[in-house]
């Protein structure tokens, strides 16, 4: 086998049209499907209808037990409930809100309802947390508001914030929201109080999408081709597409759970999910950066605006900064500070976070700017104003992540593992005490647990945990052992009377994958994670047990996929990170014994690679290429095209944007090997 690393010599070899055949190859590319329709994912569609007329049902009057009301109230009593200081300076600075509450989607439909959220008015119902709801009221709050003379908010036009600040001939626009439907719909008000202004700039704080994907309702390439700069952070446009693209799909299913994207917004469903009310659906997009931040200290003026950086590489995003406004003594958090405990796991699943790190940014960021600092604002939720407040703000969520890392490790060093650390790990008062540090997004809980995976993973050196059963093998056993399942469900029934409701849910999940039918024990389960979601002070767990419960009474309904990812956030994979998502939708067993070779060829970017499938392995080689292979040939826009689902491979070699060269059977039973996975797996049964 000959590897050719400058020439494509397959070139001289023939040209085939392909057939009708391969235009079942293209390639799904639900990826970003996944991960952004989840979030997109509206209960009001179609599918879930009967589903929630029967949840209605259900919960008519919703059974809420003594212990989740004496949780609930012992919780209201440890907190200064009646310190209003968060609703002041939410509301602080109020403008204008439209009267119309409904953004329409271009696609059809709502994008968008802050009115929805209408419900939260009044003292908590007994079917939510009430620090949780308190939180839901505050990030409901919806409108324009001032932060100081020049810069202002459009909060609760979406799950996260919009910020406005006024340079000398227009405005410089920091997080652009999810889609271009709320962000437009944000600039309109901003228009309408102040009369039209141009953006002059643009600044994406991080790469997660509830940051940059509504840029175009701001501006457009020409815009940008006339001078309007956007600023990101090192190695944004990468991490928009690679921090989730692997495991994208699982990851989606599981944010249905964690935003409870299936679940009706009431009292005693979704409410909010701590970091803002929920997601827009509409239209993301992505243009890209004019101006790369990559190093802490580094200064920007744009439009008469300086903005002073400190890169935050790695903590609660992978490429994020916040910045200092010298002129308006304002401070821009991003998201690294929060009125919130944000995840240093997320629950949906994703790499962890160190904690550690996080802290020192905040550290950085109080000894740098913290002595001149007058208003401190962020991406989500509201800002705080005066140099006390936001040194006790800052300080508190410095304190809190590095206190989690380091008691976390503290006690992992004496011997404590993942699973006891969190009954034993409480937060000092002077942390635990103040709302901005509650656990509405992460947990003390979940998030202790990570910082012991970053370094020690899921292993806690007790050989009994090396090498378990497999849940349904597990859950078999145990009901036997147990002497039958009935035997369980009337404990389960007796610790679900007095309030133990995670061993319930512990036992409970053992019948449920032994006996996936058992519909007594799916109701008392079901029952018991509602419990467990009333009680729940995150907004995330809330969701998980919630929608947990919804899928254990109702099955899996085989929703549409809606499918709003944007040719932007397809462009914008970069080859490489494009085969690494191939090799992994490689069906290893099937391609065990077809070792083979591909070139393939960018014909307008010039890019080429040489994959070779070995022992059901999947590698690529960039700028490679085997004489002996078979070619495909093909533009990049043909490739987003295939994988956005526009066009079919005879759609494009019809019209010569794509050909093959050399064996086409080779070509398509390569392509036969890669797999799309099922979106709606389930995750509470077997
Ligand atoms: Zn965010």
């Amino acid at each position: 086998m000959r590897y050719d690393k400058s020439s494509d010599s397959a070139a001289k070899k023939g040209r085939y049209i392909i057939p009708k055949k391969l235009a079942v190859l293209a390639i799904g590319f639900t990826l970003f499907a996944m991960l952004l329709m989840v979030m997109m994912y509206s209960a009001k569609s179609g599918g879930t209808k009967a589903a929630l007329q029967r949840n209605q049902a259900e919960t008519s009057a919703p059974f809420v037990s003594d212990a989740v009301k004496s949780s609930n109230k012992k919780l209201a009593a440890y907190l200064d409930m009646q310190d209003r200081t968060d609703f002041e300076d939410a509301e602080r600075g109020f403008i204008a809100t439209f009267e119309d509450t409904k953004i329409m989607a271009e696609a059809g439909g709502v994008a968008y309802d802050f009115g929805a959220y209408a419900f939260l008015n009044g003292p908590a119902p007994e079917t939510a947390n009430p620090s949780l709801w308190r939180q839901s009221q505050l990030v409901a709050k919806h409108g324009l508001f001032k932060v100081t003379e020049g810069i202002y908010q459009v909060r609760a036009y979406d799950l996260s914030n919009i910020t406005f600040i006024r340079g000398d001939t227009g405005w410089i626009v920091v997080d652009p929201l999810i889609t271009k439907e709320t962000a437009a719909r944000a600039k309109a008000l901003v228009d309408r109080e102040f009369g039209v202004l141009p953006v002059t700039g643009i600044v994406y704080t991080h790469s997660h999408l509830d940051h940059y994907g509504g840029v175009r309702g701001l501006v457009s390439e020409s815009d940008i081709a006339n001078g309007v700069e956007i600023i990101a952070p090192d190695g944004f446009v990468r991490e928009t597409v690679s921090e989730n693209i692997l495991a994208g799909n699982a990851m989606g299913r599981r944010a249905t759970y964690m935003f409870g994207a299936l679940l009706p917004k009431r009292a005693d469903a979704q409410i909010g999910v701590g970091l803002g009310p929920t997601v827009s659906r509409g239209i993301p997009g992505l243009l890209y950066p004019t101006i790369n931040v990559d190093h802490t200290g580094q200064t920007v003026t744009i439009d008469g605006v300086k903005m002073d950086f400190i890169l935050a590489l790695g903590a609660e995003a992978p490429s994020e900064f916040m910045f200092y406004l010298p002129q308006f003594k304002a401070f821009c958090q991003a998201e690294i500070i929060n009125h919130t405990l944000h995840n240093l796991y997320t629950p949906r699943g994703a790499k962890v976070r160190d904690g550690q790190l996080w802290s020192k940014y905040i550290d950085q960021a109080i000894y740098t700017y913290g002595d001149e600092t007058e208003v401190s604002f962020g991406s989500h939720h509201w800002p705080v104003w005066g140099k006390d407040k936001v040194a006790a703000l800052w300080t508190g969520q410095r304190d809190l992540y590095r206190y989690l890392h380091d008691q976390t490790l503290r006690l992992a060093n004496q011997g404590y593992t993942m699973h006891e650390i969190p009954e034993r790990l409480n937060l000092p008062d002077g942390i635990a005490k103040s709302f901005a540090n509650r656990g509405y997004y992460g947990t003390v809980s979940h998030n202790s647990k990570a910082q012991y995976q970053l370094y020690f993973g899921y292993f806690d050196g007790n050989p009994a945990n090396l090498d378990p059963l497999g849940p349904v093998a597990e859950g078999t056993k145990f009901v036997e052992y147990m002497g039958g399942a009935q035997n369980i469900i009337d404990k389960a029934q007796a610790d679900f009377d007095n309030g133990e409701f995670r061993y319930a849910a512990t036992a409970l999940n053992y019948v449920i994958f032994a006996q996936p039918e058992n519909k007594q024990a799916a109701n008392l389960l079901a029952d018991t994670y509602t419990q467990l979601g009333y009680m729940a002070e995150s907004g995330s767990w809330r969701d998980f047990y919630l929608t947990g419960a919804l899928e254990l009474r109702r099955g899996i309904k085989d929703l549409p996929v809606v499918r709003t990812v944007s040719a932007d956030t397809v462009k914008a994979v970069p080859l490489d990170l494009y085969f690494d998502l191939l090799a992994v939708r490689l069906n290893g067993p099937k391609a065990a014994k077809k070792d083979r070779n591909l070139n393939f060829v960018l014909t307008d970017t010039g890019e080429k690679a040489l994959l070779i499938i070995s022992n059901g392995a999947l590698h690529h080689r960039m700028g490679q290429s085997d004489a002996d292979a078979p070619t495909l040939n093909l533009t990049r826009s043909a490739l987003d095209q295939l994988n956005l689902k526009q066009k079919t491979f005879m759609q494009l070699a019809k019209e010569g944007s794509l050909s093959v060269e050399g064996n086409l059977l080779a070509v398509k039973s390569f392509f036969a090997l890669i797999e799309e996975p099922d979106f709606w797996f389930e995750v509470v049964r077997p």
